[in-house]
């Protein structure tokens, strides 16, 4: 297959997730919602279930979920509750709810009681722990995952087997392989793989079962590998925030001539750059995922009073050329505003330009985005 008609496909995919559900089911599959952030998905895939992601949605507005919401929460929870409520995602069989930030925290108990009430699905509470390094941490999460498993294992009406969750680490595995090949190839074609197709095909990940996607990922990469290099003259930058999936914003890239390098994004890369151990106790193994991920501001950091992402982020710089970070704040982001200072003091001090663009799922004028962005390429081709 040809790079186009693969990247097409898989933005066939992230365009359309009610219709991939749809198949799913009609197979005769169990899918289960994966809300934000770090599920061990592997135990879904290892109880023979479709792990299916939630990040809100580009395409829809808020209505009934104000019924449950304050106004200041994100609108990815909001939009998720929204779904839950309003049909998209009745053929879910069951939800997992993380808590990791304050948002997510009473938004599990509205999905829990919204879902309860209205008789439609069983949800899933997961807790993961702050202290996630110390072997009472590690523990924590271990009791954690297990509740998640014997949730699962009611939903599938069959135990999750070790054996079963060792291959559904390794079919992880792979696909983190093969997505972080994936980043690197696109920045090395990224007159081919532009901003809405690198976006696509990495968003395609959330909806499918990832042996089929690694399977279509590494074809692709094999075809990206064959290409001649690429004599790129616009500008390159590193995207960093929770997500950025909007086409329209990220068509304003293009229309610049901004490629993106490398990216620092929840969605993105934050999702698949910690590999699973592969050992003999694959509980704990998911738990030592966990405690390995680091650089990212809605996880303690135990090594810094000032949380090292943007020690991460200026890496990603030098080591993907490019000259400059776009950050994407998610409105009503405690996490990520509280964090933003001690990111620009570090861009800053390493003399990295940036700019931050107030974002979120709601948004479908970006005039501002890109009057912003069309002069941030100025400034950095101007530096090149
Ligand atoms: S965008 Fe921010 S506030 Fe919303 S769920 Fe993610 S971390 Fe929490």
């Amino acid at each position: 297959m040809s790079i186009e008609s693969i990247i097409s496909e898989f933005a066939g995919i992230a365009a359309s997730p009610a219709k991939q559900l749809a198949n799913y089911k009609a197979e005769g599959k169990k899918v289960i919602g994966v809300l934000p952030y770090y599920a061990p998905e592997e135990l879904v895939y290892a109880a023979g279930m479709v792990p299916f992601g939630m990040w809100g949605t580009n395409d829809k507005g808020i209505s009934l979920s104000k019924e449950y919401c304050a106004t200041f929460y994100c609108t990815i929870a909001q939009l998720d509750l929204e779904m839950l409520l309003d049909g998209t995602m009745d053929q879910l069989d069951g939800v997992i709810t993380p808590t990791i930030c304050d948002t997510l925290r009473p938004m599990s108990q509205n999905i829990r009681v919204a879902m309860a009430k209205l008789k439609k699905m069983p949800t899933i509470f997961l807790a993961h722990p702050q202290n996630r390094k110390p072997a009472y941490g590690l523990k924590f999460c271990v009791d954690q995952y297990t509740n998640v498993k014997k949730a699962l294992e009611e939903i599938s009406g069959a135990p999750i087997t070790d054996d079963a969750l060792k291959n559904a680490i390794k079919v992880y595995n792979a696909s983190r392989v093969a997505r972080r090949d994936f980043v690197k190839l696109a920045n090395e074609h990224c007159d081919v793989v532009t901003p809405t197709k690198r976006s696509a095909v990495l968003k395609a990940s959330w909806f499918m079962l990832k042996d089929a996607y690694t399977e279509k990922l590494v074809a692709l990469n094999e075809e990206l590998k064959k290409l001649p290099d690429c004599d790129w003259k616009g500008t390159k930058v590193i995207t960093s925030g929770i997500i950025c999936d909007n086409p329209a914003l990220l068509k304003i890239f293009e229309d610049n001539n901004v490629a993106i390098a490398a990216d620092d994004i929840a969605h993105e890369s934050r999702a698949f750059r910690v590999d699973v151990p592969e050992c003999d106790d694959p509980m704990m193994a998911l738990a030592m995922q966990f405690a390995n991920q680091d650089y990212d501001v809605l996880l303690y950091d135990e090594h810094s009073s000032e949380n090292r992402r943007a020690e991460h982020i200026v890496d990603l710089v030098k080591e993907n050329g490019a000259q400059g970070v776009i950050v994407f704040m998610q409105q009503f982001c405690d996490p990520e505003e509280m964090e933003y200072p001690y990111l620009k003091k570090a861009l800053d001090a390493a003399q990295i330009p940036h700019i931050k663009l107030g974002i979120d799922q709601q948004m479908h004028d970006f005039g501002q985005a890109a009057t912003a962005i069309q002069a941030f390429a100025d400034v950095l081709s101007m530096q090149k």
